[in-house]
């Protein structure tokens, strides 16, 4: 039952997912078999993370198959890049309403643009018929000691963000409000750059790190939790791209989802380091406040100095359920 026809679904399966992605010597045995074999290094632990899109839900669904496919792929990677972790192998369970060769060939194409682009190879998955769902779960490399894991913000750290807060949900908001956003902003939307080489970099010098999926007050709370600390967030110091700033609305850049931009934390003598990082890699980084030992509150100060209580804490699936 809600399978497709096996011939249809092996061949589908070999027109667009076989082989998918950059070749690795490690890839003992891919895409074919009952699982796929893969040989990890001694000495590096494997990174691991699943992400499931639902049409409706994380995508409209009559969006772009070419970026739905570099979309799945890199939220998948950006948890890699949170993590210090160079990113290796994926499997795809794609959940498909009919077989559209138009749409997969596009998808694929996406999905292999973006894998080849970061050493990915797709070594397996699942392909099943219902409403459009797509779950990539995505394993790297890195050493257990060098992770970048979110308890390990100290008071007197500084926080820093990559690129720019709340482009993302601006589009999104344009979109959801029937207007088009510029192709740049919706890139920031559909396309997003996951920061795997700032991650892999930060090894060794940030003391927690977490990519921003669901906006910067929710996603730097998480920090705040599992370091047991609280912080200091000067608004004004937010990198925010001309049309989010030009909005003069902080909720776009601390509760807006969907930058996928690093936010990290690094005592202040880690400063020349950073900034010598960021501009090895051409990637704005920008400190935005302090960690604090004296309670576990994230406070966000507005120019004038008075404290805003950020009230919406990122999007929950299951708010109210
Ligand atoms: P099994 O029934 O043994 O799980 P499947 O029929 O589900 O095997 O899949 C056959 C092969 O195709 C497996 O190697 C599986 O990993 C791969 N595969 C299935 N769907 C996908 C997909 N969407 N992308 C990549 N590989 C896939
Ligand atoms: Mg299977």
């Amino acid at each position: 039952m809600a399978k497709a026809e096996p011939g249809a679904e092996f061949a589908l399966i070999g027109a667009h997912f076989a082989g998918l992605g950059a070749a690795r010597e490690d890839v003992l045995l891919g895409v074919g078999d009952d699982c796929a074999l893969l040989r990890v290094p001694p000495g590096q632990s494997l990174a691991v993370s699943l992400d499931t899109l639902v049409a409706g839900v994380h995508f409209f669904p009559d969006c772009d198959p070419h970026a739905l496919g570099h979309k799945t792929l890199a939220v998948s990677l950006s948890d890699l890049a949170a993590m210090g972790a160079e990113p290796a192998w994926a499997t795809l369970a794609l959940t498909l309403p009919a077989s559209d060769p138009a749409w997969l060939a596009a998808f694929a194409a996406g999905l292999g643009e973006l894998a080849r682009a970061h050493g990915v190879r797709l070594v397996g998955g699942d392909t099943t018929r219902g409403p459009l769902t797509i779950t990539l779960q995505l394993q790297g490399l890195v050493p257990p000691e060098a992770a970048l894991r979110r308890d390990g913000a100290c008071a007197g750290d500084r926080i820093w963000v990559s690129g720019t807060l709340g482009d993302a949900a601006l589009a999104l908001a344009e979109l959801q409000a029937g207007r088009d956003p510029d192709a740049a902003l919706r890139a920031r939307l559909e396309r997003p750059t996951p920061r795997v080489a700032l991650g892999r970099g930060l090894r060794g010098i940030a003391s927690a790190a977490i990519d921003l999926s669901d906006g910067l007050a929710a996603d730097l709370g998480h920090v705040l939790a599992a370091s047991g600390v609280g912080a200091e967030l000067r608004l004004d110091a937010l990198p925010l791209g001309e049309a989010v700033a030009a909005r003069a609305d902080w909720s776009l850049a601390l509760a807006g989802g969907d930058d996928y931009e690093l936010c990290f934390c690094a005592p202040p003598g880690r400063d020349g380091e950073i900034l010598a990082l960021g501009q090895r890699l051409g990637c704005r980084l920008t400190p935005v406040g302090t960690i604090r030992g004296d309670d576990d509150a994230l406070r966000c100060l507005l120019p004038d100095g008075t404290v805003l209580n950020p009230t919406r804490r990122g999007y929950d699936h299951f708010a109210g359920a």
